[in-house]
């Protein structure tokens, strides 16, 4: 798509200033609220999503099906929405919707899910480990800094797709999210290879 590497550029760049100046785990963007109010859920800050016709109703519309399981907000139900994810992953891929890490991010960007970036990975006592970010996610761009992150939805499919297109087991934790301070995602990765 075009241009999406010069904004993938800009976003390291911002993103990397963001994570220079955390502090105790938590991003610079305040204030700190107690929780999400539905009302915030309608404006999501998507610069490149933004360019669609309607993406600020695309995406309260996709957070409004969130609120099926009230708790998701507050947390208590990660786990749950974490398998959710998983399974949604695994399927893009095990369905052929996407065969590579490529192809992924191609179709988060045509779903407007979000754009993926695999910014590093490196070896580390027997895991792959990577640092994968992702901007404008529909799940969170935009909402208010609650103290902690809310994209386990969004880590499971992460970890699902790469489970498939590694062919080992994978886990996802979300490190950083626009509900604990910053302006992206970013989930720590590690697959047993
Ligand atoms: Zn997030």
């Amino acid at each position: 798509m075009e241009n999406i590497g010069a904004i993938i550029e800009e976003y390291r760049r911002t993103t990397d200033d963001e994570i220079m100046s955390e502090r105790n785990g938590i991003g610079p963007r305040e204030p700190i609220k107690d929780n999400i109010e539905l009302k915030d859920i309608f404006r999501p800050e998507r610069m490149f999503f933004s360019r669609f016709e309607d993406d600020g109703s695309y995406v309260a519309s996709f957070r409004m099906g969130h609120f099926n399981i009230p708790d998701i907000i507050s947390g208590s139900a990660a786990g749950v929405s974490y398998i959710g994810g998983l399974n949604l992953g695994r399927a893009l891929i095990s369905e052929g919707l996407a065969g590579d890490i490529h192809s992924l991010a191609e179709l988060m960007l045509d779903q407007k899910l979000g754009i993926l970036d695999i910014v590093s990975e490196w070896e580390d006592d027997g895991y792959l480990r990577m640092d994968v970010r992702v901007y404008e996610c529909i799940e969170c761009a935009g909402l208010p800094n609650i103290g902690r992150p809310i994209c386990f939805f969004e880590a499971g499919i992460i970890a699902g797709a790469l489970s498939e297109i590694l062919g080992c087991d994978v886990d996802a934790y979300e490190r950083r999210c626009w509900t604990n301070g910053y302006s992206f995602c970013q989930f720590d990765v590690r697959a047993r290879v």
